[in-house]
């Protein structure tokens, strides 16, 4: 991606990722409802829209075709298969155009989409979102106990390997409390936390 113009404002790209279930899409949702100034990306996904969810906002629900075509053409920043299933992306454009426009930028993606971020755009700044402990994390990640035991072991085996990554990030903000972390972040981003 292209460096700011001469005395084009600076505006810094965030990466926030962390293990499954740790609540990242929930601080992202945070930060949409209470921080408009930041640019929260708008990934591409091949997965179908949950109730609720609302095409160009919450994702571009696109098919496989289309997502092939983003990939092919260099339109994306980063994509991913996640939980080994669907694909999600970022598009590169709008990314770019709000860094041009002085806009801070938000990606809150997976662990391997922040690695490629990382190879792309090494100035970014990387934040890991933690929880406040392994036995927390256990049970958002466990729930009500409805999986099978291979399940459950599955899902704990994959969390201890993604909490390790956290060593590659810059900074870890820990979810404990939703608007707390959020604040923190903001921080982060160089924006004044709401009062
Ligand atoms: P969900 O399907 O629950 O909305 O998201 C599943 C996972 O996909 C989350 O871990 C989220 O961080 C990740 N994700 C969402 N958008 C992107 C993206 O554009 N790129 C990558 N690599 N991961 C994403």
């Amino acid at each position: 991606m292209r460096p700011p113009a001469d005395g084009a404002p600076r505006a810094r790209l965030t990466v926030l990722a962390g293990p499954t279930a740790v609540g990242k899409g929930t601080v992202a949702a945070d930060v949409r409802r209470r921080y408009p100034q930041v640019h929260l990306s708008v990934s591409a996904t091949t997965r179908p829209p949950r109730p609720g969810e609302v095409d160009g906002v919450h994702y571009h629900f696109v098919d496989d075709a289309r997502f092939d075509e983003l990939v092919a053409t260099g339109a994306m920043l980063e994509w991913a298969v996640v939980h080994g299933r669907h694909r999600y992306g970022t598009p590169a454009g709008p990314v770019q155009a709000a860094l041009d426009a002085g806009t801070p930028v938000l990606l809150e993606i997976d662990l391997q989409g922040a690695r490629q971020v990382r190879e792309a755009l090494p100035d970014a700044r990387f934040v890991f979102l933690a929880p406040p402990s392994w036995q927390e994390l256990e049970r958002r990640l466990v729930g009500r106990g409805t999986e099978s035991p291979a399940e459950r072991e599955r899902r704990l085996a994959t969390a201890r390997v993604e909490l390790a990554a956290e060593e590659e990030f810059d900074v870890t903000v820990v979810n404990d409390d939703v608007s707390r972390a959020t604040d923190d972040l903001v921080l982060l981003m160089g924006l004044r936390p709401a009062v």
